[in-house]
């Protein structure tokens, strides 16, 4: 597209030109003198193909004239539409006493013509030196007037009273301006009618319109294309969130499996993560107290190894069931890994965390086992002193040692 337009306006001007050539030949001609208008000129052919004729201006009128007319209508009746063309370009030659010619361009129009009335053709006129005929003399359209006797004489409108040139019926040749008696000669070999196909302005115009239509064109495209797609990714989030809900119920149960603990059903380590976050967040904002109270059952390898792995693993499953059934439900319990647990207790200080120790110690002990007899747990608790998960971890682990230390089946504190 910008290549051809580069092209365009290179290309050399000449290029969108059009030519018409007339060939007096090709058309009746006629000469006549002045005796219409009271004169005595007199004009006669001096070839055989009327194109070269000869007049005698007699000073005898106001105007002397003799005339050579070319009647340019075409088979269907029609002149020639010369609306197109911007010159007419006459070749011949002219010797004798008159200085100026006339040239007419007489055209027809509904408007001012009346039919078989060939006065009532309108007079586009120009006047040019004899001499100039010989070198070819090419005239503007543009420079034609209409005559001024011919506006007068046929009382025409405002409107129709600029030169016309879209149905020239006669094209007419006539001498002389001047009172100057004598001979004048003419010879009229080619009429070239030129006139661009499109002008100059006309091919910037098509340029710039050409453009615009076709960034018009491009950004109507680029609507559509961007509204499809658009619908399209509409389309296709509406079908990822379905999905994605799909998938959320799914995750959501894998991460309820990831966090639970099989055997116990408890939480695991992962499932408490959240909670100890929590709890510590919360501990750093307003000081609430946070304790830990992590149980250990006692001698449990012994039991695993009189009774066997399974029996073991239904004490665990049975401890885990008495845990949850007496911790508060503020309270979170998760199995810390193999007999161990572990109790988190927000909002509650130490104290508070040792009573619940010492209640879940006492439960354990009144436990009834079926298969084992009874079972005992030490218990270590701490509360949150710095803002340290890790070290109040410790802190209870340490104090559970203690309780291992002790002797077993005891609750010990963290200071
Ligand atoms: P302590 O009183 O010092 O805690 O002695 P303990 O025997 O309880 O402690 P130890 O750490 O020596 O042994 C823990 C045992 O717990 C060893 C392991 O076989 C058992 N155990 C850990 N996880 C499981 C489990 O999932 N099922 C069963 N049945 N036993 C487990
Ligand atoms: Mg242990
Ligand atoms: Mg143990």
């Amino acid at each position: 597209m910008a290549s051809l337009s580069v092209i365009l306006l290179v290309i050399p001007e000449k290029l969108f030109f059009t030519t018409q050539s007339l060939s007096p030949n090709d058309y009746p001609s006629g000469i006549f003198g002045d005796q219409a208008s009271g004169g005595s000129s007199t004009v006669k052919w001096l070839n055989k193909d009327k194109s070269h004729w000869l007049c005698e201006l007699n000073d005898t009128s106001a105007n002397p004239y003799c005339s050579w007319q070319l009647t340019v209508v075409g088979k269907d009746g029609k002149g020639i539409d010369m609306s197109n063309f911007s010159t007419i370009t006459l070749y011949g030659k002219s010797t004798g006493v008159a200085d100026y010619f006339r040239v007419y361009l007489r055209n027809r129009n509904p408007e001012y013509y009346v039919f078989n009335d060939t006065s009532t053709t309108k007079y586009n006129v120009i006047e040019l030196p004899t001499s100039s005929l010989s070198e070819g003399i090419k005239i503007k359209l543009a420079d034609f007037k209409v005559a001024d006797w011919w506006l007068s004489a046929n009382k025409i409108a405002l409107e129709h009273s600029h030169p016309e040139f879209n149905d020239v019926i006669y094209i007419e040749l006539q001498n002389a301006t001047f009172h100057r008696e004598g001979k004048q000669e003419f010879q009229l070999d080619r009429i070239e009618l030129e006139g661009a196909i499109f002008s100059q302005e006309l091919l910037y115009k098509i340029i710039v319109l050409t453009w615009i239509s076709c960034i018009l064109a491009l950004l109507i495209f680029r609507v559509f294309t961007l509204n499809k797609n658009l619908k399209e990714n509409i389309a296709y989030q509406q079908e990822l969130v379905s999905i994605n809900k799909l998938l959320n119920l799914e995750n959501q149960k894998f991460e309820d499996l990831a966090k639970t603990d099989m055997l116990t059903g408890l939480l695991n380590r992962l499932g408490i993560r959240d909670i100890l976050y929590e709890g510590l967040t919360s501990w750093k904002r307003n000081k609430k107290p946070f304790s830990f109270v992590l149980l250990d059952i006692d001698h449990f390898k012994s039991l695993n190894d009189t009774y066997g792995h399974d029996v073991g693993d239904k004490v665990l499953k049975t401890l885990a069931k008495l845990l949850t059934e007496n911790v508060r439900s503020s309270d979170y319990l998760a199995r810390w890994g193999g007999e161990e647990f572990i109790l988190v207790c927000p909002n509650t200080n130490l104290s508070e965390a040792q009573q619940l120790a010492e209640l879940l110690r006492s439960k354990i002990e009144q436990m009834k086992l079926t298969e084992t007899g009874p079972i005992t747990a030490s218990f270590g608790v701490a509360t949150m002193a710095t803002a340290s998960l890790d070290s109040l971890f410790k802190s209870s682990d340490k104090a559970l040692y203690q309780a291992k230390e002790q002797g077993r089946n005891k609750v010990v504190i963290h200071r």
